[in-house]
Formats: C-alpha cells, structure tokens, sequence
C-alpha cells in the first residue's frame, strides 16, 4: 500500500497526496489522520491545525503563511497561504557551510568524439550557424536537401542542424543586454557536438556579422567557412553554395570517430519545466543524487533558472565554495531582481496556471523543490547570463526559467541535457540528447513513448531516490556514447532556439 501522503521533512506541517486519483473525504492514514475533503494527487494536506498567520512548512522550509485557520486533514489550496517576503540579498550567509568533497568516482567513461578544443561531442553533427533570422529559411531549406540528398552517404555523421534563432539584427547591438545573446549564440555556435567549428551563414547586412558573432576565432572565419547571401546569384546559387560548403564538412566530419574518454567531459544541464508538488521530492532529488555522482566523476553539471532559485537562495550561498562565488550568485539575483522590476513584474509571475494544478502553490515552495536538482556538493563557480560553464564540478548558470530560453542558453555550456518534468512537456533540442525524467508514474504511463525515466516510483515506494539516481547516471553515460537514444531524438524533437535577449529591440 503506498503512503496517503509524503512528508519530507520533520516540521513539515503538510503532505502531499500521493494517489493518482487524490484522496476522499474520511480517507484515514496509518498514523490517524483523517482526510476532510476531496484532495487531488500532488497537491497539499494539513498535517495538524495551522492558526492564522502561522508559517506553512514544507522542506522545513516556511512555504508561506496561514491567511485563515487550517483543520488538520484540510486541503491546503494555493489561495491559503500569503507569500512571504523574498530572502534578503544583503543578508545571506556566504560560503559559511561548504560541503566536503564526496569520494572520487573512478572509471566512469563515455564513448565522445573528442574535439581540438578539449571537448568531447556527444553527437557529430553538422551545424549551419546563421548570423540572422533572414537567412533561416534559406538555411532550412539547404538543410533539407543536405540530409536528404548528402547524409546518406557519411554514416558517421549523425545529423545536419540548421541553427537558426530571432536574434541578429533590429537589435541595439551595443546596449548592454546584447551581450547575453551573442555571447550565448557564439557559445552554441562554437558546440562540442560540431567539432568546435561551425559553418557561418550571414546576409551581409546585418548588424551582428560573422566577425562580431565569433570575435577573434580565425579558423571560424576562414576561407569557405562563411557564405555572405548578398555575394551570391539568387536562391540557388545561395543553395548550392550552402550544399558545396556542407560537403566539404561532411566529409571531415565523417572520419571521426567515437572513442572512450573520461565521465568527466560531460556537461551536463539540468531544467525543469512544467514542475508539479512531487518534482521537489521525486525527480529533483533523483537528478541532484545523479548530479553528486557527475561531480564525483569529474564532470561539469549545471543548474540554472534564476527565478526558481531567487526564492532558496539562502540555502545556497552558505553551500558556494568561498565568498567570492557566493556573491557571483547573489550578483545575479540581483540583475535578475532589477530586469523584473524594469518590465513591472516581480517573482509572482512564477509559477504558471500549470504548476498550481499541480499542487505548487507559490514560487518559495516552486524553489524550494527546484533547487534539490543541484545535489549536495559545493557550488564551484557561477556563470553569468550568456556566459559559458567552464569549471569542474556543480555550477550555476545564470538564466530565465522559460524552458526554451534557458535551454538555448544552457546550449552555450552543455553535451547532455536532463530535463525534469511533472505535468509533461515533449521537449527538445536538436544539438543534444535531452533525457526527460516524469516526477509521476501517471505522467510515465500516459507518455511511455516521451518519458525517459519514471522518478515517481520514489513516491510509491517502488524505487528509492539513490536508486533512480543511479539509473539516470548510467544513462546518461549510455545516452552520451550514442548506445541509446532519448525520446525527443527518437521523434526528432528539436524545440526553436530563442536566445535570451534584455536588451532594445529597435
Ligand atoms: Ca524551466
């Protein structure tokens, strides 16, 4: 029989229901607590009476506060509880409990194709890198006749990606926002999983040339490397060019080879989207235990979304590994603080109508469950927004929650992606694996063809959260070495790539 409800905590004073059909009215619990309404699964059930203005806890952690008095066994629905003010960022606790280092885990290797830079791809892909939206289609098109009548014949290669995105031109490209999406789009553009080396379509005359996009990466500008629209005699010819340059990297492409490297050339992002009540105590703690055996590989894992760490982040700056990083990570509270403020919202604007059918109540106990995807170990270093993950080790990159967006810009940094889900997405990207882990059995069972791993058997007693975490670290060295393909690869799944950009459009 699995358990009415999950505690997590000891001074909890809520449950979440586990049933897939919710509770009844007189359902009992083995420990005597009585059910006094219907309660839908993943949301949340009063464990004791809570009075009016009485802190809500979930995590041992104040979720909110009692806006009326609470009977033991009520459902405790979204509008009950205030939301308390967000953490203080003047008055956090910086690098003040910094985890031990964990054991070493050796041996854990993948099968990459290793780059000059460094870098191991997980795919070998051939990648047709646009400077701006005006050529996307053009490249679309080449990039349909490349895989269709070009691809066959170089087995090695495993797909033909037409990088296409919103960005390059209209923009004021000298304000200070425009940084955040050349620099992610320079990242994405540089990807281990094209051997670090892009092929550069631009118009010609847009605002973000080739030259500006890759700075001073020469072998990026290179003879033949960038095809200018405007230099060439109509749509085929712009086609053929296209095609002409393709087969030349087809060819160098093809004579790669997977060969075993180190689990720590992994980089891994982690996302959650679509979060529900169980995210926080099924899939996210499963990932966080599978992102403490990457770091004891060796690898870079990241976790990300601003504006669902804003609200816990008193619990990681004492876990930053010196001042210095803890303040890196308060800084991009901050911006992120100010970036809101500037369009008239604040942090309310999360969680969507979707996570509060799911039980998520406010944006504290939204963060509260995201951040138990980062794991337990220190956190190395941070990078801003746009910036590129370059340390070992669990790290946080700055960027928007938006699934799309913050997949985009953690694109800059990683080979592998896992991506938590309660209420579902059929997420994507067309660059890397992305490996999707459901907090609920119900979700697994209704997408069997679109889930990857099923974390909510930690709910039903099933699986233990180091058990799916293991599952999800072996899979991830599986997925990474092309023995076994997610679902959004199978399907061909590549969501559109939107970089992040705060700055003027003109
Ligand atoms: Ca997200």
């Amino acid at each position: 029989m699995p358990p009415l409800f999950i505690k997590v905590d000891g001074n909890d004073n809520v449950g979440i229901i586990v049933a897939s059909e919710g509770v009844v009215s007189g359902a009992q619990d083995a420990g005597g607590l009585v059910v006094r309404e219907r309660i839908p699964q993943s949301h949340k059930v009063a464990l004791a009476r809570i009075e009016i203005t009485q802190p809500i806890v979930r995590y041992g952690q104040t979720i909110g506060y009692a806006n009326r008095a609470i009977e033991p066994g009520a459902w405790v629905r979204e509008e009950y509880l205030d939301l308390p003010a967000a953490p203080q960022l003047d008055e956090m606790p910086l690098a003040t409990a910094v985890p031990a280092s964990l054991p070493p885990l050796e041996g854990f290797t993948f099968d990459g194709f290793e780059n000059s830079d460094g870098s191991a791809g997980t795919r070998n892909i051939l990648g047709i890198v646009t400077t701006v939206q005006c050529v996307a289609p053009t490249v679309e098109y080449a990039a349909r006749r490349i895989k269709a009548e070009m691809l066959p014949r170089f087995p090695n290669v495993d797909d033909v990606v037409a990088i296409t995105h919103g960005y390059g031109c209209g923009v004021a490209i000298n304000a200070a926002g425009a940084a955040i999406p050349i620099s992610t789009l320079k990242h994405i553009g540089l990807h281990a999983n094209f051997a670090a080396q892009p092929l550069v379509v631009s118009l010609g005359c847009e605002k973000l040339q080739p030259a500006r996009l890759f700075e001073s990466i020469l072998p990026v500008m290179a003879e033949g490397n960038v095809i200018r629209l405007q230099d060439e005699r109509g749509f085929a010819a712009s086609v053929s060019a296209i095609m002409q340059a393709a087969e030349k990297r087809l060819e160098q492409l093809n004579r790669r080879r997977r060969k075993s490297v180190p689990a720590a050339l992994l980089s891994v992002g982690l996302q959650c989207g679509g979060s529900d009540a169980f995210s926080g105590v099924t899939s996210n703690p499963a990932v966080g235990f599978a992102a403490d055996l990457l770091v004891r590989a060796g690898a870079s894992v990241f976790f990300s979304e601003v504006t669902e760490v804003r609200d816990a982040v008193h619990l990681l700056t004492p876990r930053a590994v010196n001042q210095s990083v803890a303040r890196k990570l308060l800084a991009e509270m901050q911006w992120y603080d100010e970036y809101l403020a500037v369009g008239g919202a604040d942090r309310s604007a999360n969680p969507t109508p979707g996570n509060k059918r799911g039980g998520l109540a406010n944006i504290v106990e939204k963060a509260l469950g995201s951040i138990a995807k980062a794991g337990t170990t220190a956190i190395m270093d941070v990078a801003s927004q746009g910036q590129k993950v370059t340390a070992k080790g669990l790290v946080f990159a700055a960027t928007p929650a938006s699934d799309f967006v913050c997949g985009t810009q953690q694109l800059a940094s990683m080979n592998l992606h896992v991506f938590t889900t309660g209420e579902g997405s059929p997420y994507g990207l067309s660059l890397v694996p992305v490996v999707k882990v459901s907090s609920r059995t119900a979700l697994a069972e209704k997408w069997h063809d679109l889930i990857d791993i099923d974390a909510g058997r930690i709910a039903t007693g099933e699986a233990d959260i180091e058990q799916v975490g293991w599952e999800l670290f072996r899979l991830i060295l599986d997925v990474a070495s092309g023995r076994k393909k997610t679902w959004a690869e199978h399907w061909g799944l590549g969501n559109a790539l939107v970089p992040f950009n705060p700055g003027p459009v003109t």
